[in-house]
């Protein structure tokens, strides 16, 4: 780790005498390039699955969160986490024992990286254990049980976080300065389209039992949110069409494509696409009366790309992980306030949204939001 410290002190350096391309730059600016003695965020990962490997490879260049812990119910990757990351056997849980968690003082936050519909018992289960905690996007499949999460974290006394990287993206972060700065003007609209085609139909994402649903609560929520923070309002009304081309895949419960559409109080509106059928959909657009904004891909691990009616968007690529972990460190800890927020009550917006979303389609009616 030191050595990797040196190295990255030493380039980052030599940097400012030559020009180092952008993104070796970026991967300085990520690292641990400055001296850092503040407090450092002690996590433990639930749900070694795909993105919990990539959230734990990218806090290895964290400076103030550091991997320290895991609970998982495959005792193998336990043992290969355990090599890999230098995790202690006394922080390692599985799904039946994690309560104890209680008594390890040497763990702070567990980040609940598992199927959707397990987040709300997991998420209560820690902060029972009095941990703070970090939910997996969607916070959970309905707002009732939301709302129940926001408040057994409250009750405990720990902070309730929600992994929506995308509010920390240094391009999304520089479309929200040009609108609330009023470089764009009045905001118009706005265009959301996410979605990709789903392979296997035996994944968890398609069982409506660990999923919640389908597509929307898994992709589509980039558009609900992304709609939110590009517009900088909340919407107070949502209509929306479900069409599904395959019904064995894709089983009552589990939406396939959902076209909707808000209204915000304003009078701008949006109109966003949620899919498990359709590739190269992961595009944002906002429109307003002074200019407009587009992001491609907008969502993604990136890099992002994007461009205004002032020219293409330059901030340097990070890796979302790394930022998104640091930045919830300084929250946890420092109590930083983020400029869009991550926490229970913002996770609990998109959820009302989903659940009007679900009722628009069900009903063929427009549905009024109150957020
Ligand atoms: P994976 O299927 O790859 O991993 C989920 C892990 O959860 C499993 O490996 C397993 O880990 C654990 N798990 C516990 N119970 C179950 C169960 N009944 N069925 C399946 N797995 C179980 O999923 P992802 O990592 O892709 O997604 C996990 C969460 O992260 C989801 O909520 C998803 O929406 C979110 N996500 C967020 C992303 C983002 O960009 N913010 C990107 C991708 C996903 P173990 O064996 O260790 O118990």
């Amino acid at each position: 780790m030191n050595s990797r410290r040196d190295f990255l002190q030493k380039i980052t350096a030599s940097a400012i005498a030559i020009q180092l391309p952008n993104f070796v730059l970026a991967s300085c600016n990520e690292t641990n390039n400055q001296h850092y003695d503040g407090p450092v965020l002690r996590v433990a990962i639930m749900g070694l699955g795909s993105y919990g490997n990539r959230v734990a490879e990218a806090m290895q260049s964290c400076k103030k969160a550091k991997l320290v812990g895991v609970i998982s119910g495959t005792p193998s990757k336990i043992k290969d986490w355990q090599s890999k990351y230098n995790i202690p056997e006394k922080n390692c849980y599985n799904y039946e024992n994690f309560d104890a968690i209680k008594n390890n003082p040497d763990i702070d936050v567990v980040y609940v990286i598992t199927p959707n519909a397990l987040h709300k018992d997991q998420v209560i289960r820690v902060a029972k254990a009095g941990k703070h905690v970090i939910s997996e996007k969607p916070m959970s499949i309905n707002a009732k049980d939301g709302q129940e999460m926001i408040n057994a974290c409250k009750k405990a006394g720990v902070k309730l976080l929600v992994g929506y990287r995308m509010h920390f993206e240094p391009k999304t972060l520089e479309i929200i300065r040009m609108r609330k700065e009023g470089e764009l003007g009045k905001i118009l609209f706005f265009q959301g389209q996410c979605g990709f085609t789903i392979g296997d139909p035996a994944q968890w994402r398609l069982n409506k039992q660990l999923a919640g649903g389908g597509a929307m609560m898994d992709i589509g929520i980039y558009a609900i949110n992304g709609a939110r923070y590009m517009v900088g309002e909340e919407p107070i009304w949502v209509t929306a069409q479900e069409t599904k081309t395959n019904r064995e895949k894709f089983k009552d419960g589990v939406d396939e494509t959902i076209q909707f559409q808000f209204g915000f109080p304003s009078g701008a509106v949006a109109s966003c696409l949620s899919t498990y059928n359709m590739n190269n959909l992961d595009r944002f657009f906002l429109d307003a009366e002074k200019g407009f904004a587009e992001l491609q891909p907008s969502t993604g691990y990136g890099p992002i790309k994007g461009r205004t009616n002032k020219g293409e968007l330059n901030q340097l690529h990070v890796t979302h992980q790394t930022v998104q972990m640091d930045e919830m460190a300084g929250i946890i800890l420092e109590g930083k306030q983020p400029i869009v927020p991550v926490d229970g009550e913002e996770a609990l917006k998109d959820l009302k949204i989903i659940d009007a979303i679900f009722l628009a389609v069900k009903t063929g009616s427009k549905v009024d939001l109150k957020l």
